[in-house]
């Protein structure tokens, strides 16, 4: 999606003004990255009709380039359609509160209901877990694996009993024991059947849930329109969660959820492990889709690992373009804590798909960073300049390091290359209004 967008954007350079002659192209573009992204055919066209309707009406602002003010208004657009703001899990204001998860096999239910639970134990909720999937044994001993590696219970009744029955007798075991959130996993099937969905039903009427969320994974592409459409009329669901956005992922499924159902993304799952689910920001998603990198998700994951005054300062750096070795040193210590860059390195902009190999190497690089970064004077972590310009320096810090100047070299310029992106983007993003990233 990323570089058809670019060359739209690109196709603007030198111009004066939107019109509507010179946006035809640019909307082309954006199109045929729209639909390669496997947003679906009439999400499409509404989007692209939306956006030129006020890309052609508006009034430039003075000092925004015509390139810069349709990415701002593609980028807003984009928001829009995937909901504005972050949508909130809702609770039961009495009882405790019930999700049902619903979707297709293999999407990631059953590991939802775990991370799930993970999740709102941080905001000090007590869950318990039902399995609800009785096709498979499976099924039920890997939800009762997750429960335990979690710390929460888990209600089974054996493959013999009928879901919503199962589901009605764990709800009762959870107000027994004064539980907060109750999250009941379900069966899924390959294809929606009515089977499934007769089943669906009947948990949902049994238990009366507060939310009932669908789990699509991102991979889904241009049959997730028709999808959310079908479980929202055939069951009624309250919002989505988007799985395996950590894989080779377009942007196409986030943006039909909305669209189509009118119903919310809530979540997002970014990998397998427990730590993997976040809230669903439309503005990152849509800065992400444009090109722009997750670069505030990245900014927030460190916060997370890292003194709140120093990750201000790194923000600040990085928003600047200024940040030196010594941000360098912290951030790709506060990665190594993270557990795992790969992640971290599919949010930095111009980042695009990680593999595996790739995870590995970057490991590698961390360890040789550090190396390298500690064998530096305070100075010179602080003027990346100095090594830029002085091969002396670079081969005494080689030697002291037990790294080859070639490394040294490297990292030097991974730190200016570094900068360039930041300029970039903030260059793209100068005049637009990007609500996160004021404050
Ligand atoms: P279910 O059939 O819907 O219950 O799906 P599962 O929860 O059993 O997940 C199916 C597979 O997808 C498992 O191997 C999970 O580890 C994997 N998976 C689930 N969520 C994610 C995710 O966000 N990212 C990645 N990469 N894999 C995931
Ligand atoms: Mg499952």
């Amino acid at each position: 999606l990323t570089s058809g967008l670019e060359s739209a954007w690109n196709k603007l350079k030198g111009e004066e003004t939107l019109t509507k002659e010179n946006i035809v192209e640019p909307m082309r573009e954006i199109r045929r990255a729209l639909l390669e992204a496997d947003v679906s055919l009439p999400v499409v066209r509404r989007f692209v009709q939306a956006v030129t309707d006020q890309a052609v009406g508006v009034g430039l602002i003075p000092g925004v380039k015509p390139d810069q003010q349709l990415v701002k208004i593609v980028h807003d657009e984009l928001v829009n359609l995937m909901g504005k703001e972050v949508s909130e899990l809702v609770f039961a204001k009495s009882g405790p509160t019930i999700i049902l998860l619903a979707g297709l096999q293999g999407v990631g239910k059953t590991t939802v209901c775990a991370k799930l639970a993970f999740y709102l134990k941080k905001l000090d909720k007590s869950c318990m877990l039902v399995a609800g999937d009785i096709y498979r044994p499976a099924a039920i001993d890997q939800l009762s694996i997750l429960g335990e590696q979690v710390g929460v219970p888990v209600y089974t009744a054996g493959t013999d009993v009928k879901p919503a029955d199962i589901a009605k007798q764990g709800l009762q075991e959870a107000k027994r024991q004064n539980v907060d959130v109750v999250i009941v996993d379900t069966a899924g099937r390959l294809q929606i059947d009515k089977a499934m969905m007769d089943e669906l039903k009947e948990v949902k009427r049994a238990i009366n849930p507060t939310e009932v969320l669908l789990v699509v994974d991102a991979m889904t592409g241009q049959e997730a329109a028709a999808l959310v459409t079908t479980f929202n009329l055939e069951i009624g669901i309250t919002g989505a969660i988007l799985t395996k956005l950590d894989g080779d992922s377009r942007g196409g499924a986030a943006l039909s959820v909305k669209e189509v159902a009118g119903k919310p993304i809530k979540l997002v799952g970014r990998g397998e492990r427990l730590e993997d689910l976040e809230p669903f920001y439309p503005d990152r998603m849509a800065g992400r889709i444009l090109g722009m990198g997750d670069v505030l998700s990245f900014v927030e994951k460190a916060q997370e690992v890292m003194r709140q005054e120093d990750a201000e300062d790194l923000q600040k750096k990085i928003m600047s373009a200024k940040f030196d070795f010594n941000d360098f040193l912290k951030q790709t210590r506060a990665v190594a804590r993270m557990g795992s860059v790969s992640r971290v390195i599919g949010m930095i902009p111009g980042m695009g798909k990680v593999t595996p190999a790739q995870i590995r190497e970057a490991e590698k690089n961390v360890k040789n960073m550090e190396a390298i970064i500690e064998a530096m004077t305070p100075e010179e972590r602080e003027k990346p300049e100095l090594l830029a310009e002085s091969p002396t320096r670079r081969k005494r810090i080689a030697q002291n390091s037990g790294k080859t100047e070639q490394q040294v070299s490297q990292l030097v310029a991974q730190l200016f290359q570094m900068r360039v992106r930041m300029k970039n983007l903030m260059g793209m993003m100068e005049g637009g209004s990007t609500p996160a990233l004021s404050n």
